[in-house]
């Protein structure tokens, strides 16, 4: 395979990350204490700083390691929670993934890839819950040539309508590409280009990803590299927790960032951090070989809040309700909601044989915006930044100052206002509204200011406002 930019993960340094983790060893409380103070300045933190906060046990310490984390996500978030939907577009494929239902020569799902109808029917059924965002997925096997499919299925969803309502900002979870190909998917106007190592381990990584061409560990790792080479900023990590030691697989997706902070200026814009889930015809999943307990979940999250402040964490609707819940408070920033992972599941519904894994939480939108509400937090439908080309550095470089939350802020009570005012019941509006009164009342003189003026354009019913 010919490989265009730097092939190696060379970066990623194993006898670093073992000494990193050896040299934590056992809990030391004023080590950890250390640490937390650190943390508080928004800085980010050290490899051996990270896996000094991985040995914590005791009860006192998870609570002020939470605290921590609660405090540095409400400094920088605020009680802002971002909302979208995944897409499925395919289940073909052509890797034979231990974990996953839409592996090759598993007979036991029912394939599909959606036609650009299908595609855009999909699309308004999403629009009408009232997402404005969509993580678009597929396996790794197109129908047709190349990725036009995807090229296409990219465009279907821009065009489709649901009266006036259209979806303002595509994310993709798609396999790695060559350089050429990521430039055709920057022209197509994506957000956010996902795709999660999985694991960075790589005897494991060489035991679960049997066949197909995602075998090869260094064309997936340096993928980020391709696409910002590019010319694609905003990038999404993620790892597939259960597979190996999750310390060890934290510390080096860390040093993934810490490459692409040195290479190109800007780390990654999101994380994602799936748990395994249940998946038809795959034994793998049903028993993880290191199994992430929620204890070990909950401090995992609250970690990286602490490890890369201003990089957003995903959370999916693989977890439950009630995690779900506590990672917000620890450090989650965006989740989806009302999901299906079956292609053509908003057309049908769910269903387990032909979807990816199992689902945790099978809420509606309306239900999780309800949920999010009566915990105190404002659901956020907002595409402000990559609608204004605040991506990769110059995103980051307004987050670090502080500088973002006058943006999001307003925002977030804007995009949610005008969801309250198209799709929400009455009882939701008038919940909705009491928080979003409650917010203002919190907010700072300047970015109220805003809110109030982007409040009173959606009140006259103005669509797609913000700052
Ligand atoms: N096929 C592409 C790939 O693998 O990169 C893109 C999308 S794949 C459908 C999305 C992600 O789902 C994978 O990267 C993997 O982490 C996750 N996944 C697969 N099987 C899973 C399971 N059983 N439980 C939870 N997540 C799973
Ligand atoms: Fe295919 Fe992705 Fe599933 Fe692997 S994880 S089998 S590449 S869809």
């Amino acid at each position: 395979m010919m490989y265009e930019a730097d092939s190696k993960a060379i970066w990623l340094d194993e006898a670093h990350i073992e000494t990193a983790l050896t040299s934590a060893g056992q809990e030391d409380a004023g080590r950890i204490r250390e640490v937390l103070a650190r943390a508080r300045d928004l800085q980010g933190l050290r490899l051996e700083d990270v896996a000094a906060l991985m040995a914590v046990r005791a009860p006192e310490l998870v609570q002020e390691l939470h605290a921590t984390a609660r405090q540095v996500k409400e400094e920088i978030y605020g009680n802002r929670i971002v909302l979208f939907a995944p897409l499925y577009i395919s289940n073909l494929c052509a890797n034979e993934c231990l974990y996953c239902a839409f592996r090759k020569t598993n007979t036991e799902v029912n394939r599909r890839a959606l036609s650009m109808d299908g595609i855009a029917e999909e699309t308004r059924i999403i629009l009408r819950q009232g997402h404005k965002r969509v993580l678009m997925v597929a396996g790794e096997s197109y129908p047709g040539s190349g990725i036009d499919y995807v090229l296409d299925a990219i465009d279907a969803i821009y065009a489709a309508r649901e009266g006036e309502a259209s979806i303002r900002r595509v994310n993709v979870n798609l396999a790695p590409l060559t350089v050429q190909d990521f430039a055709r998917l920057k022209e197509r106007n994506i957000g956010t280009f996902q795709l999660f190592q999985e694991s960075y381990h790589r005897p494991t990584y060489a035991a679960v990803h049997r066949a197909g061409p995602k075998r090869d560990f260094d064309w997936r790792a340096s993928a980020f590299d391709r696409a910002m080479l590019a010319g694609i900023d905003d990038v999404g990590m993620g790892l597939l927790y259960g597979l190996y030691d999750w310390r060890f697989e934290t510390l080096a997706l860390l040093q993934h960032i810490a490459h692409l902070e040195a290479r190109f200026g800007v780390g990654c814009h999101t994380i994602s951090v799936p748990r395994m889930e249940p998946a038809i015809g795959s034994e793998l999943a049903t028993r993880p070989p290191h199994a992430v307990s929620d204890a070990d979940f909950l401090n995992l999250v609250a970690i990286l809040r602490l490890a890369v402040p201003y990089t957003g964490i995903i959370m999916s609707t693989r977890e439950e309700p009630a995690i779900r819940r506590q990672t917000l408070e620890l450090g989650v920033s965006q989740i989806s909601a009302g999901s299906r992972t079956n292609p053509g599941g908003y057309s049908e519904d769910e269903r387990f044989e032909s979807a990816q894994f199992q689902l945790g939480d099978h809420r509606s939108l309306a239900e999780v915006v309800r949920d999010l509400g009566q915990h105190g937090f404002i659901p956020s439908f907002c595409t402000g930044c990559y609608r204004l080309g605040r991506t990769g550095k110059d995103f980051m470089d307004l987050a670090k100052p502080g500088l973002i939350k006058a943006k999001c802020g307003p925002n977030a009570i804007s995009t949610f206002a005008e969801y309250l005012q198209d799709y929400a019941d009455a009882a939701d509006r008038e919940a909705g509204e009491a928080a979003i009164a409650a917010t203002l009342a919190c907010m700072e003189a300047g970015p109220r200011r805003v809110a109030e003026r982007l409040l009173d354009k959606v009140r006259q019913r103005q669509h797609d406002v913000f700052c």
